[in-house]
């Protein structure tokens, strides 16, 4: 079902409570990656444009329903008013009699951070009376965190029963490219899996099945896959209780005629370790006391050909511990061969892959990266997400 949008609400002169993500990483109190500030900007320039009264209300970090000092909101608010040019009112309470003053002093186009909404612990135990109190200050609530959509709390799921509810910018790009790719894709359609566990990924494998036309696997979970085919795996992270599972996935790729193009050859190490010892062995030969690491070149050589021929990719994992230099080839091979595909719809889910495709430069050679690791992750398992589910239909 399609969900109203900021694009065609009234908000002017309205008093707008928009739930942003702005739980981004800080060191030393500094924001040192304000990329998700960087997300929310058309939302809010919008409001701003449209003489609405602008609210932002976010968590950050895990407080546990507790005032902590070190996950204020303060220089969150003095980040923002860099990037917007222009001063962010910021209170230190997101109910109450603080946070309604500074709501009553706000004229058009002004701009409030309220403080951290999971100071409060009704905020995660979605209480409804910390939802009324938050839906007080506001006309209209906006939802733009998607990173937090697949959380039913009072500031992304109850808010929605004492205001009309629609989605902002962001929200509405995450659920029409996530949707896009699963829906109505352009064809071939590969998924590329891989990040550390197969039962991470099981629901999003059951889900994806169906849809696609290529499975190709890298990562972690490679040594399940390579178990269910009777082969050695060493000391590589094996999920003994998922080999049934991937025995599953294999015959149903043959029926369903879903290509699977899993590594020839992978990169083991004596440990896991950056500066291990590391050899390229054949997938279905892996030594006694070796691990697997990385896919190796021969499977990045193959899964780049399989790739080249696809109109949509959907890439969720990465293929080795990119974290570490020496294993992190696989990785960038595949980010550097979907950000080249300028003729393909490239669709990053967020979390570890995001970061990865972050940290190779590679962000906006994509068609879409997500902002949402497991927001994306149980969207990709075709589940309804509560924050997505709670706004108004169209
Ligand atoms: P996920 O969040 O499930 O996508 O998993 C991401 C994590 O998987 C990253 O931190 C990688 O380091 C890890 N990973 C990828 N390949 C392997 C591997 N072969 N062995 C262990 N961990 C891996």
């Amino acid at each position: 079902m399609q969900k109203q949008t900021l694009q065609n609400t009234d908000v002017h002169g309205k008093r707008v409570i928009v739930r942003v993500d702005f739980n981004v990483p800080m060191s030393n109190g500094k924001i040192s990656d304000d990329n998700r500030i960087r997300a929310a900007l058309p939302t809010i320039q919008h409001l701003r444009d449209n003489g609405a009264r602008v609210i932002l209300c976010s968590h950050f970090g895990r407080p546990n329903g507790i005032v902590e000092e070190t996950s204020r909101l303060g220089p969150i608010a003095e980040g923002l008013g860099k990037v917007l040019g222009t001063p962010v009112i910021y209170a230190q309470e997101c109910i109450g009699p603080i946070a309604n003053s500074a709501v009553a002093a706000l004229s058009p186009g002004e701009v409030l951070l309220l403080e951290n909404v999971r100071f409060h612990p009704g905020e995660e135990q979605n209480e409804p009376a910390f939802a009324k109190a938050l839906a007080s200050l506001a006309d209209l609530y906006v939802n733009d965190a998607f990173g937090t959509a697949h959380r039913a709390h009072a500031s992304t799921a109850g808010i929605t029963n004492y205001l009309p509810a629609v989605s902002g910018f962001l929200m509405q790009r995450e659920l029409e490219m996530l949707s896009s790719v699963l829906d109505n894709p352009r064809r071939p359609l590969a998924a590329v899996m891989g990040g550390a566990k197969v039962s991470d990924k099981i629901a999003v494998l059951e889900n994806l099945l169906g849809k696609i036309d290529k499975l190709i696997i890298g990562g972690g979970m490679v040594a399940t896959f390579i178990k269910a085919m009777g082969a050695p795996v060493g000391d590589s992270l094996l999920e003994v209780e998922r080999v049934s599972f991937a025995q599953e996935v294999i015959t149903r790729c043959t029926h369903w005629t879903v290509e699977l193009v899993l590594p020839q050859d992978v990169v083991v190490a004596r440990d896991f370790s950056p500066d291990a010892p590391s050899q390229v062995v054949n997938a279905m030969e892996i030594p006694d006391g070796w691990r697997i690491m990385d896919i190796g070149p021969e499977s990045a050589a193959s899964f780049i050909e399989e790739l080249e021929t696809c109109k949509s990719v959907l890439w969720n994992g990465p293929m080795g511990v990119f974290e570490f230099p020496a294993f992190s080839h696989g990785t960038r091979l595949i980010g550097q061969t979907l950000a080249a595909m300028t003729d393909a719809v490239t669709i990053v889910g967020g979390g570890s892959t995001a970061e990865a495709v972050a940290d190779l430069g590679l962000v906006d050679k994509m068609t879409h990266v997500s902002t949402g690791g497991g927001a994306s992750l149980e969207f990709f398992e075709g589940k309804e997400l509560p924050g997505i589910a709670a706004l108004m239909d169209k």
